[in-house]
């Protein structure tokens, strides 16, 4: 009952690079504790990701040493000189470092969004894996708090049925590793709007990024954008190509973290503007397996998740919080308060990259 096909592994919690790092797990806790205040779910446990599935997107020689590394830790043996090689060729350390549990947690989040592929796969018109969203995996290394690239293998099931799968990525970082995977494939065009490279990591992102079938595509925002200016951008550029690539199933990325109220990023969006890109993607029609994403603020993450999940569901909700869950998080309601929404650039700080969008870009899309 409540929102069908609804993939989440208990074990996603456990996927934890430590008490400071911001992607805590109890952002997924406090998403999953509103939904079922609000709207409660059959949450289904996923089979995990195998060594075979992981490998329609990276490399068999990564795959085996996050299992290889990950058995280390198991047995004490982390600080070798053999792992250390593998943890430095796959890039496990900085902001994503590899732990104890990294392959069975991973293969977990993995496991689910594959799950939500395949019931899409197979007519379902709509299915959530919140847990997932790691758009900055590569095919042979770690990046960006990603170990592995879940939307990348939620798409490739699509494929499996549909001759044309769009990924959209409305986190405000670039999904490069998504884009990476598929880049010159005139099958899957990769559609990603974040916060432009020059003022926000990974660096990349930029408009030019079209790869060979023109199915790579970007739009940049530049830093203090304004969630109507942010949306406006979404609008003129994210509509008219779905328009003209005319996809059959959608992949959409639920990065929270464009929110003026994120300590990572510099995009001053608000809830509702956001949540009209994801009512957008509703309205293209086609069926889609959601995904979680970035989001680091505890105050936004549970409610954007939430509103988003609502919403693409078609199931209408108060703009008021549970008076248990207010009182205890200090959450009032889905949307922001008016005076809480700073000011930020208007829709005509970004309109020369939306013109080189639309020039250089839109007409390189291959047209259905
Ligand atoms: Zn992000």
């Amino acid at each position: 009952m409540g929102i069908p096909n609804f993939y989440l592994s208990q074990l996603t919690t456990n996927y934890d690079f430590g008490p400071s790092h911001p992607l805590r797990p109890e952002r997924l806790r406090r998403a999953m504790r509103l939904l079922q205040a609000i709207h409660p779910t059959d949450v289904i446990e996923p089979a995990p990701a195998s060594e075979s599935d992981l490998q329609r997107v990276h490399s068999e020689e990564y795959v085996e040493a996050v299992k290889e590394i990950s058995a280390a830790f198991e047995r004490g043996e982390e600080n070798s000189p053999r792992i250390g090689d593998l943890i430095g060729k796959h890039s496990l350390y900085g902001d994503t470092p590899a732990f104890r549990g990294i392959w069975e947690t991973s293969a977990a989040y993995c496991g689910a969004s594959m799950e939500a592929a395949y019931a899409v796969r197979d007519g379902a018109p709509l299915a959530f894996a919140i847990g997932g969203g790691l758009h900055h995996a590569h095919r042979n290394s770690a990046s960006g708090f990603c170990v592995f690239d879940d939307p990348a293998l939620a798409v490739s099931v699509l494929r499996e049925r549909f001759d044309r799968v769009v990924y959209i990525d409305i986190d405000v970082h670039h999904g490069d590793g998504v884009q990476g995977i598929f880049l010159n494939d005139p099958n899957v065009l990769t559609y990603s709007i974040h916060e432009s490279g020059k003022s926000l990591w990974p660096g990349t992102g930029y408009v030019e990024e079209t790869g060979t079938a023109g199915t790579s595509t970007n739009m940049p925002v530049l830093a203090r954008t304004s969630g109507p200016a942010w949306l406006d951008a979404f609008e003129r550029t994210a509509l008219p190509t779905m328009e003209r690539f005319h996809p059959q199933a959608l992949v959409l990325q639920m990065g929270t973290d464009p929110h003026f109220l994120d300590p990572l990023a510099h995009v001053n969006c608000d809830q509702a503007s956001w949540l009209s890109a994801v009512r957008h993607c509703r309205d293209l029609g086609i069926p889609t397996v959601a995904v979680g994403g970035g989001g680091y603020s505890l105050h936004t993450v549970p409610r954007m998740w939430v509103s988003a999940i609502l919403t693409l569901s078609r199931v209408e909700f108060d703009d008021a919080f549970p008076a248990d869950l207010a009182a205890e998080w200090g959450v009032q309601t889905f949307s922001d308060a008016p005076e809480t929404i700073p000011h930020g650039l208007g829709i005509e700080a970004n309109e020369p990259i939306i013109r080189q969008y639309l020039e250089d870009v839109l007409p390189g899309v291959p047209a259905a």
